[in-house]
C-alpha cells in the first residue's frame, strides 16, 4: 500500500515531537504514527512518553518517499545502501512474523551485502519471493517487543 502523499517539509527539523503533535503537524492519525515505529521511524531513546526528533522525522519520510517511488519487483527487497530494489544473496530469506497476518523478510543484499527488510503478509510471500526459500525465525519475546516499539535509532542497522 502506497498510501498518503506526506511532505516532510511539514515537519521542523530541530524540533522534538510528541506522537499526537506530530499526527497533527502531518495530518495523519495517530496509528498511522505508530504503523511508522514497526517500519523504522526512530523515537528518542528512552523518553517516556514517545518523543520524536524532527531530523530523525524527515529522514525517515523522505526514505519512505523514495521507496514508494521504486515499487520492488517480486524476488527483490528495497536495499537502503544500493537506494534500489535488489535480490537477496544466494542463500535463505530469513522470515520475522511482526503479527499474525505479516512478516518482516530479512536478507543480504545480493549487490553490496548490506541487510535488507522487506513486510509482505503471510499470504504474500511466494508471490513476493517466487521460488526462493523462506525461513521462518521464531523472535525472542524480548526482541519482538523491541520491534514493536524501538526506544533507539536504528536507521544506521545492517549498515
Ligand atoms: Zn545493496
Amino acid at each position: 500500500v502506497a498510501g498518503k502523499r506526506i511532505n516532510p517539509r511539514l515537519v521542523k527539523k530541530h524540533r522534538l515531537y510528541l506522537i499526537g503533535e506530530l499526527a497533527e503537524a502531518l495530518g495523519v492519525h495517530k496509528n498511522t504514527i505508530r504503523a511508522w515505529l514497526n517500519d523504522g521511524l526512530c523515537s528518542v531513546d528512552g523518553r517516556r512518553p514517545m518523543m520524536f526528533r524532527g531530523a530523525d522525522i524527515i529522514a525517515f519520510l523522505i526514505k519512505r518517499r523514495d521507496k514508494a517511488k521504486r515499487p520492488c519487483p517480486p524476488g527483490t527487497m528495497y536495499c537502503l545502501r544500493c537506494r534500489n530494489p535488489r535480490g537477496p544473496a544466494p542463500g535463505v530469506v530469513d522470515c520475522y512474523r511482526t503479527n499474525s497476518s505479516s512478516c518482516n523478510l530479512q536478507a543480504q543484499c545480493e549487490a553490496c551485502g548490506a541487510i535488507m527488510n522487506r513486510r509482505v503478509a503471510l499470504d504474500n510471500i511466494s508471490a513476493v519471493m517466487p521460488g526462493i526459500a523462506v525461513q521462518f525465525q521464531l523472535v525472542p519475546a524480548r526482541l519482538k517487543e523491541s520491534l514493536n516499539a524501538p526506544s533507539n535509532c536504528d536507521l544506521g542497522r545492517g549498515r
